[in-house]
């Protein structure tokens, strides 16, 4: 992708698996949004080849759309619909491309109870609170029961209890209907909580790939490991604890207290390899 004279985006190459939640990191600037809208058919790639769900975004026809799903930030408008009015009308629109396999568009008791609105099925949209409206958000993006859905940050601005639901709607999505589901996030813990893969992103191009345990594998040092010997404490990094630690236990034994490994998290190795990435770049 390139803008004028500027590639913003360079060689990126990846496939996604049918049904893995994928995620796309990066700082900002790195190219994710501009990756998911080539990819949602909102943007014209400059060159490069890609395929969504077997056909090429940019020549996508109302079939295709009907097969994929986009959250996008909240509706302002339609205040004075009804949760299960507005599913129901905007379910309608799917009707016309029926899915092999699957009913479609969701029906509307089912969808309110996948993301949690029963009790709000009647409610009229502006008097949601900010969690019910991010779920249904996503209800409206589900309502064709996509096959491919599209998250760009969903949690920005979400208190802790409501980001834990909405993790737990997107592992229902991909448990009960198969979704397969690519998200964007500056959440590590987010991200590692619900990617099966992660692509991370720097300055236009993918720097890793691959699950959280693998890309922690690729990062030098990978678990730490303290204890307190003689009222000192120690610390000490290593790809391979476990031999470390049963040497250190051979040697002092009893001596031995307070001992912690810790294996590297996502945010660690996020942090290692974007900065390694752009000290090469320096
Ligand atoms: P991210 O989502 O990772 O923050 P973006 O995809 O938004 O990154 O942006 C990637 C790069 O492309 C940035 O350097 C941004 O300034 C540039 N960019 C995005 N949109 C345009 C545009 N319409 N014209 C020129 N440059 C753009």
């Amino acid at each position: 992708m390139r803008y004028g004279t500027k590639d913003v985006l360079t060689g990126v190459s990846f496939a996604a698996r049918s049904g893995e939640v994928l995620v796309l990191l990066g700082p900002n600037g790195a190219g994710k949004t501009t990756i998911v809208e080539i990819l949602e058919g909102f943007r014209m790639r400059s060159s490069g080849e890609v395929a969504v769900l077997g056909t090429d975004p940019a020549k996508a026809d109302e079939a295709w759309r009907a097969r994929v799903g986009v959250v996008l930030q909240s509706w302002r408008d339609h205040g004075k619909w009804r949760v299960r009015e507005l599913l129901g009308h905007l379910g309608g629109y799917y009707r016309r491309y029926p899915s092999p396999g699957k009913q479609r568009p969701w029906p509307v008791d089912d969808l309110l109870e996948v993301v949690g609105l029963t009790a709000a099925a009647d409610t009229r949209l502006t008097k949601l609170s900010g969690g019910q409206r991010r779920r249904l958000d996503v209800a409206i993006g589900i309502v064709g029961r996509p096959e491919l859905l599209f998250l760009d940050e969903p949690t920005v601005g979400f208190d802790p209890e409501a980001r834990r639901e909405f993790h737990d709607l997107v592992h229902r999505l991909t448990d009960v209907d198969d979704t397969t589901i690519l998200l964007t996030t500056h959440d590590l813990d987010e991200a590692e909580k619900l990617a099966d893969r992660i692509l991370i992103l720097a300055g236009g191009r993918i720097i890793a790939d691959g699950s959280a345990d693998e890309l922690s594998r690729r990062v030098a040092g990978a678990s730490e490991i303290r204890w307190t010997l003689n009222g000192q404490r120690f610390v000490h990094s290593a790809e391979n604890p476990t031999p470390y630690v049963r040497e250190l236990l051979t040697q002092h034994g009893d001596a031995i207290a307070d001992l912690e490994v810790r294996r590297n998290n996502l945010e660690d190795t996020y942090m290692r390899l974007v900065h390694d990435f752009e000290g090469g770049r320096q």
